[in-house]
């Protein structure tokens, strides 16, 4: 199949199961088992040397029965087709979970960003962005930040596309600067989302949130270091970080500012004196009260699976675990699971905030954007360890469920065309 990949085939897994459990209808199985429709481009662009480069682009787009399809685009080394099917399928499955009015799409290029230019990565964004300009749209598809990609990566995004139609379209897409027409709040917005997670979690696990609460987290970017910051500041202490080079590990608990301090200069964590360097395996072995990968996918195996020594593992990325390493978890009962279309979906709410504050040239004070962020994700929390509960199934599948459920009940009442 087209979108083989071990993503796509980990996403499947958990999907088909999910079908089993509910006793969905075949046919809606079966359509929602594939993505409506894809876009391949390739994009030519002109290097700072002179040369010219192709890069590789997909966007998909996986369900848009309750809405226009949204997802973020990334720019990454390995980006390929079945791995953005398969974060296409993950944004149906969180949209539907915290109640957007959208369907699922992602896109990607194949590019290794912190290999190219500024100018360089403007020239391959716009060209990005022409060649998918019938592909997306403010009412069709609205791409937002990912892996690699940031309120630049947007800025340019959505002058290219209004260059094109002919006058300013701020809501094609989210995650812009403020001064563009962004959200307050949008930054910290899947970093937050975590946490008020991991709060309702730790509420059923009667869990106290203090000093005493060590924090680990794998992938001090956007959505990790957000995450961090906003455990330190409910008391918690953070014991180990990492970025794409390696972590930090301090089990006094790191000073967050000099941390950040250190990454403003030196880039990288590596080296970072006041604690012991550490690899991005060996962080997730360590022992700790709440454990954020915030890293890439596929990070947890069956292994490492095993030996995790958490009591929440809470997914600020897309798609953390393989399918060995889900089983595992499946079968742990000593570790509560907040899944990636629970856990990180903060950051398309805020940024379904940003489109409506955009469509209505009307914008809200932060703290709504947060009150409202923390209504929905505690909502959406309580719905799901509902599903749990009830159908005794895990977190992840019981998340599965109630978005399957949402998707497949807007598929029957609109029926089949024609
Ligand atoms: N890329 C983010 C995600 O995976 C945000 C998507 C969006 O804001 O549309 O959820």
């Amino acid at each position: 199949m087209e979108w083989d990949s071990p993503l796509y085939s980990a996403v499947l897994e958990s999907f088909d199961r999910t079908a089993a459990i509910m006793d969905l209808d075949p046919n809606m199985a079966n359509r929602l088992r594939t993505p409506e429709r894809a876009l391949i481009v390739t994009v030519p662009v002109r290097m700072d040397d002179g040369t010219i480069r192709n890069f590789h682009g997909y966007r998909v787009h996986h369900n848009d029965t309750r809405g226009p399809c949204k997802g973020g685009l990334r720019f990454w080394h390995d980006v390929n087709l079945g791995e953005v099917a398969a974060l296409a399928m993950l944004m149906t499955l969180k949209c539907a979970v915290v109640g957007l009015p959208y369907g699922g799409a992602k896109g990607g290029v194949r590019v290794d960003p912190f290999k190219l230019s500024n100018d360089e990565l403007q020239r391959l964004t716009r060209g990005f962005v022409q060649s998918m300009f019938d592909f997306i749209g403010p009412e069709s598809d609205i791409p937002a930040p990912d892996m690699g990609t940031n309120e630049r990566t947007m800025s340019w995004i959505m002058d290219t596309y209004s260059q094109m139609r002919g006058y300013s379209v701020p809501a094609i897409v989210t995650g812009k600067p403020i001064n563009l027409g962004g959200s307050l709040g949008r930054r910290d917005a899947t970093g937050r989302g975590v946490v008020y997670a991991i709060i309702e979690a730790a509420k059923v696990l009667s869990m106290p949130i203090n000093s005493g609460t060590r924090v680990v987290v794998q992938g001090y970017g956007n959505v990790g270091e957000a995450a961090a910051r906003k455990m330190a500041k409910l008391g918690a202490s953070i014991i180990a970080v990492s970025d794409m080079k390696g972590g930090i590990w301090n089990p006094a608990g790191l000073d967050l500012k000099k941390v950040n301090e250190w990454v403003k200069q030196n880039r990288f964590l590596e080296g970072y004196p006041e604690a012991e360097a550490v690899s991005n395996e060996d962080l997730l072995r360590i022992e700790c009260d709440v454990m954020i990968p915030a890293a890439t996918g596929g990070v947890l195996t069956e292994e490492l699976a095993k030996n995790l020594k958490c009591r929440i593992w809470a997914e600020g990325a897309n798609g953390p675990v393989t399918i060995g390493g889900d089983r595992v978890l499946r079968e742990r009962e000593d570790i509560f699971v907040i899944p990636d279309v629970l856990a990180n979906a903060g950051g398309v709410t805020v940024s379904y905030f940003e489109w409506v504050q955009g469509l209505q040239a009307f914008f809200w004070s932060a703290k709504e954007v947060n009150q409202r962020l923390y209504e929905i994700m505690k909502k959406a929390f309580h719905e799901v360890y509902a599903v749990r509960q009830n159908r005794k199934v895990d977190m992840r599948t019981a998340a599965q469920v109630l978005g399957v459920q949402r998707v497949a009940e807007a598929m029957k009442l609109r029926g089949l065309f024609p």
